[in-house]
């Protein structure tokens, strides 16, 4: 009888973050669990401690409590993207501009809002265990702003499709929107009330906070090599290991940095600047609000209402890096784009300075789906999150392990229709092509 062959799975790089999350530092400090040593045995092995990962073994616990889960984080939770998003955990597609709602596409519309939905689902589920407030987890929606005639006509656009979609929503004009932000940026603004806001990183701390024993998570433990001798899997960490039947890879970009999908995944990071807090009073309009731009590549802005004063978040910039990190002269110049930004929203604060600044990374796809599926026996994938992972990355997660177990859901059926993630353009041109296509569409979305 002859053996199988063994494969080896090599992670050529780990994870960096860039910056100090704001949201990280606003929390209190956590000691962070033990780092795997020595060698253990487990069910199932989650690689990734974000939205996809926190969330399949989050699933995998309610299907089958008795399975023995070991979630590996190669940093600490909260630290990576989860934790440094700006916290929008969206229930429509996020493009207003997209052509997804055209007649034909009625129905792909209509399956992203309940991949959507069915993600807030489960966050509802957690902010409820977890007795949440609004601070933490606030289904307070959000508007889309437009600051140019082409905001303005994407907006009404859109509109239409949620009319055809039969979701609610409200068209809000120059003044209206001024009212609620304070600025008299805005020429116009659509309201859709089924965003869920969270602090992020307190939120995906809670989500690790709540699996439950016999779900382990081990932190400062990045998983460095997958054996598969054909009688399961052989992973390697550090300073331990771990023998299992079955694996999530839920890493995202880094699922490339073992091997796997392979010139699929394009790594672009996106940047954050949080000022400091300032007196409530010197901003009129309400006191937490969240806007995400018009068109696609603009300018996300948050009020955050804290106890000691209120503070202002902007996300803009996108910058490829097919090294999955970036500098901190990136992340500076990111910093000197937001500063011009915020200044031309709020000349009413022009002495607050941002306090925090931080970047993080995403990984697209060609043909915008995810990295998914079976892609070695039992080794399952929940990455490629497509830039909108608090949804589409925790959706990921739960039909990961819908899958694996055998569960036949709406997840694992809608999932089962999405075609591989597309091949990209080969080195040089990949690196020349997605540099030149961002810069292009940030030009196209200007001040937005
Ligand atoms: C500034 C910013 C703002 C954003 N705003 C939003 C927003 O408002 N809404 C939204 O939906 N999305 C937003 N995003 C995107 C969102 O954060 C990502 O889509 C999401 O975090 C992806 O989730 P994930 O679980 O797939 O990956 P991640 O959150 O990146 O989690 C993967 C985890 O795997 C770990 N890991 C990697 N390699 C290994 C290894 N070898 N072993 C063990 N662990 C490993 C990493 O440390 C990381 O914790 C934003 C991103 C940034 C940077």
């Amino acid at each position: 009888m002859s053996t199988p062959s063994k494969k080896v799975f090599v992670a050529s790089r780990l994870p960096k973050n860039t910056g100090v999350s704001g949201w990280v530092a606003m929390l209190p400090a956590r000691q962070a669990k033990l780092r795997l040593e020595g060698h253990i045995t487990a069910d199932v092995v989650v690689i990734g401690g974000g939205f996809a990962g926190l969330s399949a073994a989050r699933r995998i616990m309610e299907l089958d409590p008795t399975l023995d889960i070991a979630v590996l984080e190669a940093g600490v939770i909260g630290e990576a993207a989860a934790g440094r998003n700006s916290g929008f955990i969206i229930d429509l597609p996020h493009e207003v501009s997209s052509e997804d709602y055209g007649g034909d596409s009625t129905t792909r519309s209509r399956e992203a809002i309940e991949i959507s939905r069915t993600a807030i689902a489960l966050a509802g589920t957690v902010a409820q265990e977890q007795g949440w407030g609004r601070e933490i987890f606030d289904p307070c929606g959000r508007y889309s702003v437009a600051i140019s005639d082409e905001g303005d006509r994407h907006l009404v656009d859109y509109a239409k499709g949620l009319v055809k979609l039969g979701e609610k929503h409200q068209l809000l004009n120059a003044r209206e929107i001024a009212d609620v932000t304070g600025t008299n940026t805005y020429t116009s603004a659509l309201f859709t009330p089924g965003t869920i806001m969270v602090q992020p990183a307190a939120y995906i701390r809670g989500v690790a906070d709540s699996l439950r024993d016999p779900v382990r998570i081990f932190e400062n433990t990045p998983a460095v090599q997958l054996e598969n001798a054909g009688r399961g899997w052989f992973v390697k960490t550090p300073q331990g290991s771990i023998s299992t039947g079955r694996i999530i890879l839920a890493n995202n970009g880094h699922a490339e940095s073992f091997g796997f999908f392979k010139s699929r995944l394009l790594h672009v990071f996106t940047f954050a600047s949080m000022t400091r807090e300032f007196d409530p009073s010197r901003l009129p309009g309400q006191r937490k609000w969240a806007a995400t731009p018009a068109l696609p590549m603009g300018t996300t802005v948050r009020r955050i209402q804290g106890q000691a004063g209120d503070r202002i978040l902007i996300r803009s910039r996108y910058t490829y890096h097919h090294n999955i990190e970036a500098s901190e002269t990136t992340l500076r110049r990111a910093g000197a784009k937001h500063d011009q930004k915020y200044h031309a929203r709020f000349p009413q604060l022009p002495d607050v300075p941002m306090e925090y600044r931080w970047g993080g990374a995403m990984a697209l796809t060609w043909n915008s789906v995810p990295a998914f599926g079976e892609i070695e026996p039992g080794l399952f994938a929940a990455c490629g999150c497509n830039g909108v992972g608090a949804t589409k990355a925790t959706a990921n997660g739960i039909a990961a392990a819908d899958l694996m177990l055998g569960v036949k859901s709406r997840l694992t059926e809608i999932f089962a229709r999405f075609d591989a993630p597309k091949s990209l353009p080969r080195q040089p041109f990949r690196t020349i092509g997605a540099k030149a296509n961002l810069a292009f569409r940030e030009w196209r979305a200007g001040g937005e």
